[in-house]
């Protein structure tokens, strides 16, 4: 298992209960975008919600590129996975009997589950870490960063890691990457500097399909103070009924669309793009200063915390937002089991592309999709009887290099919420000359040059529509040409 997030964790745990597990993290357990998540977990836990509303949700958001088999399987899985976790000793927020119920854009009903308020991800990645490490059929190798997938004729046999730089080859019956997102190669991010996309270049370069890698999400209110990272402030509180401003102090989300500060992300970061444009401002603000003190100290102790840090008051102060990369939607290209096209390897969470969020995430899916396919992957890896396989590996390889300071600019710069063709060409060319820690890069670049429409999270300045010529997915695969893959059975609700 290389990766201990939430999706790591959880699927080690799972398998650990009748196998042995290496757990493999690049870094110590608690650095993982997980322990970051704020919002909570979308599921539909109680009477008044249903799956199938849930399903329409993620539908409506996903503009026609979501799979709808597996939305089936998140939403009708994901209650369950949320029963497990309390099952595990997670205490999910309540009021009395009933869930403390969130609210974020794009959902028609509260249903985000909550842990502690807005700390969420690290109530639940404490837990998950504490029985790992009780567990005694998980070793854990924390420091162990996987450099290469040892895959032979088609087969996946185990990886090649270093730590404390030793050179280690660990052969596996079955390997999952659970090795995140890339939303930190973006200079503006809500993410830790770890979310790099290794997994997806892992993945790529033993030949493994990705799909969909144009399609990153940005997040529309991130902290923007000069000199201060990008701290997210979760939607909920616009759940709670947070305004946004222009840089006139105008309250303009209900010109944009009807669920006004409620609407999905893209729709969200799309028009602040546009005020900040109008306006000429790097920034609007979130206004919380109409809403009850108490009620937000509460449900948000660590964001009232943070910007108190930061100078601000909330209840008194304007806080200057603007989008930042938060979310990668593409990734390795995996079946309703979270199996790859290459036999043996598995992908579970951000560094999947399940098909589940199409072309924009609808608001606390991620945390579900990690539970609920790494789920399915421990079932399915524990049904792998082969024997270890003997590895051949080629010759030791470099440890990739650091990202190149010069790739976070430019892929904020011209690979960013908003990308046009001639900006594209131009990182494509720049990001060629930084070699192979710019992989990942390219990748969201060069699938972003082709999709020549604006769908969901991929806004081009020089293709403003959709075009239904562009429901289909974008595969691309090592020492292939990309593919475009028209969708076939198309739903109703899709596009929405
Ligand atoms: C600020 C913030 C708030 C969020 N809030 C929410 C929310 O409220 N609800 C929601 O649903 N989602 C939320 N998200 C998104 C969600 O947190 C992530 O999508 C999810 O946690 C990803 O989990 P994961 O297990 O796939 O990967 P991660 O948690 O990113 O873990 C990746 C693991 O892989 C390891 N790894 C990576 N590369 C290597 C390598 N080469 N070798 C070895 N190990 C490696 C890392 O060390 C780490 O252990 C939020 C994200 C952020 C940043």
């Amino acid at each position: 298992m290389i990766g201990a997030g939430i999706a790591g964790l959880y699927a080690a745990l799972l398998a650990g209960e009748h196998g042995r597990v290496l757990l493999l993290t690049k870094a110590s357990l608690s650095e993982t975008n997980s322990a970051w998540a704020q919002g909570g977990i979308a599921a539909a836990v109680e009477e008044h919600d249903s799956p199938q509303l849930h399903l329409e949700d993620t539908l409506r958001a996903g503009r026609g590129l979501c799979d709808p088999q597996a939305v089936a399987v998140l939403v009708s899985e994901g209650p369950d996975c949320v029963r497990d976790l309390e099952r595990l000793g997670v205490q999910f927020d309540r009021a009395g009997r009933e869930y403390l119920l969130g609210r974020e854009g794009g959902h028609s009903r509260r249903r985000i589950v909550q842990a502690g308020g807005s700390s969420t991800g690290r109530q639940i990645v404490e837990k998950l870490s504490q029985l790992v490490t009780q567990q005694r059929h998980i070793e854990l190798l924390e420091s162990a960063y996987v450099t290469e997938l040892l895959v032979s004729e088609g087969v996946c046999a185990g990886v090649r890691c270093v730590q404390n730089q030793k050179e280690l080859l660990l052969r596996a019956r079955v390997t999952i990457l659970a090795t995140g997102g890339a939303a930190a190669l973006y200079e503006r991010t809500t993410n830790p500097p770890g979310a790099t996309g290794d997994g997806m270049a892992l993945a790529y370069r033993a030949g493994a399909e990705l799909m969909d890698m144009e399609f990153v999400q940005f997040h529309p209110t991130a902290l923007a103070l000069p000199h201060t990272r990008s701290w997210l402030i979760t939607e909920a509180i616009r759940g709670e009924g947070a305004y946004l401003l222009n840089a006139q102090h105008e309250r303009f989300m209900p010109r944009y669309d009807e669920r006004a500060e409620l609407a999905p992300r893209d729709v969200v970061a799309r028009a602040i793009f546009e005020e900040m444009r109008t306006h000429q401002s790097d920034h609007v603000f979130l206004d919380l200063r109409h809403l009850n003190r108490e009620l937000l100290r509460e449900r948000f102790p660590n964001i009232w915390e943070m910007l108190n840090t930061h100078g601000l008051d909330p209840a008194r102060d304007l806080i200057p937002v603007a989008p930042a990369a938060h979310y990668t939607l593409g990734g390795i290209r995996t079946d309703l089991h979270a199996h790859t096209n290459i036999q043996n390897l598995y992908a579970v969470g951000e560094v999947a592309c399940t098909g589940v969020h199409g072309a924009n995430r609808l608001a606390s899916n991620s945390l579900l999709e990690c539970l609920v396919f790494a789920r399915r992957a421990g079932q399915a890896a524990l049904k792998v009887a082969e024997p270890l396989r003997t590895v051949t590996p080629s010759a030791p390889q470099a440890r990739p290099s650091a990202l190149p300071p010069t790739l976070p600019p430019i892929m904020t710069r011209y690979v960013g919420l908003v990308r046009d063709r001639e900006g594209l060409e131009y990182a494509l060319a720049r990001l060629a000359e930084m070699g192979e820690s710019a992989l990942v890069g390219r990748l969201i670049a060069q699938s972003a040059l082709l999709r020549t429409e604006s769908r969901g999270v991929h806004i081009r300045r020089d293709h403003t529509e959709e075009n239904s010529e562009w429901l289909a997915h974008i595969i691309m695969q090592k020492e292939r040409e990309p593919q475009i893959q028209k969708i076939k059975n198309l739903t109703n609700i899709s596009g929405g």
